[in-house]
């Protein structure tokens, strides 16, 4: 949250019924009373916003039929917590596709992380010339609602095969405008994202069948060696697209959805679409897509997940997901502060929207920030951060709230001098067995030995008790600290309790 002082901030408060509004000057903007404020907005912060958004407007490589817009406005519902960028609609490329989403998300990235310095963001929404982009391009709209509605029809009708979808994002594809192999995404800080997310897509197709003993489908090649032909890359670099053609010739509705389209990325385009189309064709229960995020400049940081606007399911899977994210990742040592989003943010984008099933892109880190890459390269934060997608999906699942490790509150003993008693530890939260249950002396008596000692609680239906005991002589008091660490090294809040001996 932002450091800077309120006292500087403008805020302009709408109330329900009230159809002026009141330009105040040095009111908190936090400061949500709870009478009939239906809109926040900050003037300082729509300014930043607005020239963020022209910030990334200015740089971006444009699209085909694109010009670059003349009017940029960008402004905050602080209190829905969704930015509005307004733009002209000659902004609008000749059709849409994967490179118009992506330089949404490259905005979307740099306005996220500006706001939410201040207050959260759900969603950021695009008006061209004060239209919404459905407007422009209906068959997309139709596209989003016909799959949204399939998937409602699914849940009520049992749902899926009883298999997870695993994508892992990019890879190589044939560019029509350059007639060469090419990844979309460049190489920052050492990351090239379609090279690195396999590597995090063979850590989750673990996870998802030994955790939630689920089969897993990854729809790009897994096997390092073998030689895609046509290209000369390794078969595992390239986008799923190829793959997917390769072992389903026949099912070009896939992998072969811009037949005779003459643009230059209709591969690209093809590889986005295939990989819920295959997601759809093997009936899959859930759809996770695994990237790492960019924005233009370098500052933003931090775990997302995106899913498609309207679709609460969905939501809710990516909240889960987040939250089993933060809980594993600052589980580990170096990673305690590192940023996971509480919420996910709603874009549209294709991968998600044509999936029939609960559909979520997480995007891990920041490829574009220094620190982000280095976690995003280190092999401890993979493990962490794909437990925390596995652990987030089957808890969300099984209908369980994800919520933190805590001890509760333990007994308080008297044992006579030479006696011993077990004694309950118990908690809430959802830890991964086997349990350790560690208690380390917290004040000993002077001239007293107080022995510490771990126990080992290999699953959920041992007891979960820690033996305390006296010595022969002991007459006094002596006080333990308790705290579980679980298999994944989720440690709760040590408990204090204690012992009266004699
Ligand atoms: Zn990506």
């Amino acid at each position: 949250m932002s450091s800077r002082p309120l006292s500087s901030l403008m805020l302009m408060v709408v109330s329900a019924g009230m159809a002026v509004a009141a330009l105040v000057a040095g009111t908190p903007a936090r400061a949500t009373p709870d009478g009939p404020l239906r809109l926040e907005r900050d003037v300082e912060l729509d300014t930043r916003l607005t020239q963020r958004a022209r910030y990334s407007l200015e740089r971006m490589p444009l699209v085909d039929g694109q010009s670059r817009p003349r009017h940029v406005s960008a402004s905050m519902d602080i209190a829905k917590g969704v930015i509005t960028v307004r733009l002209d609609r000659s902004f609008l490329p000749a059709d849409y596709g994967p490179a118009f989403e992506d330089q949404r998300s490259i905005i979307n990235n740099g306005l996220i992380h500006e706001a939410e310095q201040f207050a959260p963001v759900n969603a950021v929404k695009y008006l061209y010339d004060g239209k919404d982009v459905d407007h422009y391009f209906p068959e997309i709209k139709a596209a989003d609602d016909a799959a949204r509605e399939a998937g409602e029809r699914r849940r009520q009708g049992g749902g899926g095969a009883g298999m997870a979808f695993v994508a892992a994002g990019h890879g190589y594809f044939l560019s029509h405008r350059t007639n060469a192999w090419v990844t979309t995404r460049d190489e920052h800080h050492g990351v090239n994202e379609g090279l690195l997310t396999p590597l995090y897509a063979a850590e989750l197709k673990g996870l998802v069948e030994a955790r939630s003993h689920m089969p897993v489908v990854r729809p790009r090649v897994q096997d390092a060696g073998p030689i895609h032909e046509d290209s000369g890359f390794e078969w595992w670099t390239m986008a799923a697209r190829y793959a997917i053609a390769r072992q389903y010739p026949g099912e070009t509705s896939i992998w072969n959805t811009y037949a005779g389209s003459t643009l230059w990325d209709r591969e690209e385009r093809e590889d986005i679409n295939s990989r819920p189309m295959l997601a759809n064709h093997l009936n899959a229960d859930v759809a996770i897509h695994l990237h790492s995020n960019a924005d233009d400049n370098g500052t933003a940081r931090g775990a997302r997940v995106i899913t498609q606007p309207g679709r609460a399911v969905d939501h809710a899977l990516g909240r889960s997901v987040l939250c089993s994210m933060k809980e594993a990742i600052q589980s580990q040592p170096g990673y305690e502060s590192f940023v996971v989003a509480p919420a996910p943010h709603e874009e549209n984008k294709g991968e998600n929207r044509e999936a029939k099933m609960p559909s979520i892109i997480v995007e891990t880190a920041f490829h574009t920030h220094p620190d982000d890459a280095r976690a995003l390269l280190d092999p401890v934060f993979r493990t962490a951060a794909m437990k925390g997608v596995e652990k987030g999906y089957r808890l969300w699942a099984a209908g369980k709230a994800c919520e933190p490790l805590v001890g509760e509150r333990i007994a308080r003993v008297s044992l006579p001098s030479g006696g011993a008693e077990d004694v309950e530890v118990a908690f809430k939260g959802n830890p991964e067995y086997p349990l350790r249950l560690v208690t380390v002396s917290a004040h000993c008596p002077p001239g007293w030995t107080c022995t510490e000692g771990t126990r080992t609680i290999a699953s959920p239906d041992q007891p979960h008790a820690i033996r305390l005991s006296c010595g022969a002589e002991a007459v006094g008091t002596l006080t333990w600290n308790t705290h579980i660490v679980d298999a994944d090294g989720v440690a709760s809040a040590p408990v204090l309790h204690l012992v009266n001996c004699g």
